[in-house]
């Protein structure tokens, strides 16, 4: 039996359509040669929305998304609040995963990174509460002991799946005592239940450090939403780049994917863009789709998807941003001819 998806592709801003094409063709060819049907709704959201519309995410696109079996994302460039931000609040999509792993040939530090960044994705100072006090503004940072539990129980269960085994909570709890505190003594408590995982704290400073000095001692690495957006891009490019960086913002319903970059306007247009971090988002939302409907075709086709990703650049074909001189679709079609 073949299995049939509803998948909403926003297409975004700057270089978002070109990756959208890029993603579509993906699941076209997957699609026709590899039994898992897809219905692709492409949907505008955005600056372009915004100006031509008044708002950067019109309820009708709202409720497809919403009905979609699963979301792919493009960057939205200035009005990523009224998007990105507002989607995972409304779906509680409440845990954003972003590995970076090393691909052969990337202008990478090391060639044995494996790690996932787990960051919590309802709070934090992206709440947006903001406000003034006669000359000063202040920003309300809200960290909760439920959003801080079920984000360390995620990422726990993730480190149970790896070879590893190891959290590493990151967080800056000798300044912020009550916020930070709080959610290092629930990982803490979390921690408990996992006797097989290591379990380790580092202040966010010393993380930074640390993912530069020594990338391949981390394994998953849970934190706070602020923290963990510096955080990904910092460890995008210890494996070579924003171009090679995927996410996944999950909650227990709906699962919405989208490369860790943004709209990158300075390259939008050109052709240039490296499209494998939406690609590999459409690996992790193949996968996401497979554990959820218990398909385990889609599993191995995201595993495909995935090798063949891993096949192209260590015959170094490359897109500019690491180092070679294919253009977005030439790439993509190098990695659609080994599927
Ligand atoms: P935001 O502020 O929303 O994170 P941005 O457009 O300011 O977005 P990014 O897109 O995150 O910044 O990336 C910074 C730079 O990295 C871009 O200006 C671009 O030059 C480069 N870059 C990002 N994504 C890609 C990509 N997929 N392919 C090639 N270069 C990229």
């Amino acid at each position: 039996m073949s299995s049939k998806y509803n998948i909403s592709l926003v297409t975004g801003d700057g270089i978002g359509p070109e990756i959208s094409e890029s993603a579509s063709s993906i699941l076209e060819t997957i699609h026709d040669n590899m039994s898992i049907h897809f219905m692709i709704k492409k949907l505008e959201a955005g600056d372009t929305v915004l100006k031509n519309t008044g708002r950067a995410l019109p309820d009708e696109t709202f409720d497809i998304i919403k009905n979609s079996d699963a979301c792919l994302k493009a960057p939205v460039g200035e009005s990523a609040k009224d998007v990105i931000v507002y989607l995972r609040r409304m779906l509680d999509l409440y845990a954003n995963i972003r590995p970076a792993k090393s691909y052969p040939n990337m202008p990478s530090l090391r060639d044995d990174v494996d790690l996932v960044i787990v960051r919590e994705n309802t709070e934090d100072l992206y709440t947006g509460e903001e406000f003034d006090i006669g000359n000063a503004s202040v920003a309300m940072r809200i960290i909760s002991e439920k959003a801080s539990k079920r984000i360390a129980n995620y990422a726990f269960n993730i480190a149970s799946q790896r070879k590893m085994k190891k959290v590493t909570c990151v967080h800056k709890s000798n300044v912020m005592k009550k916020t930070d505190g709080l959610f290092a003594s629930t990982c803490a408590k979390v921690a408990d239940n996992f006797s097989d995982i290591k379990f380790e704290e580092m202040y966010v400073d010393a993380c930074s450090m640390n993912l530069i000095r020594q990338p391949q001692e981390f394994d998953v690495i849970v934190t706070t939403n602020l923290f963990g957006d510096i955080l990904s891009d910092e460890s995008a490019q210890v494996v070579g780049g924003l171009g090679m960086a995927p996410a996944a913002n999950i909650g227990d319903k709906f699962g919405l994917f989208e490369p860790v970059h943004g709209a990158a306007f300075d390259i939008a247009g050109k052709q240039i863009a490296n499209p494998t971090s939406f690609i590999l988002s459409i690996k992790m939302m193949l996968e996401w789709i497979g554990n959820k409907h218990n398909d385990q075709k889609c599993i191995d086709v995201g595993q495909k998807l995935e090798a063949a990703v891993y096949d192209v650049v260590k015959n170094n074909i490359k897109t500019k941003d690491t180092g070679g001189n294919k253009t977005t679709m030439e790439f993509t079609k190098e990695i659609i001819s080994r599927l």
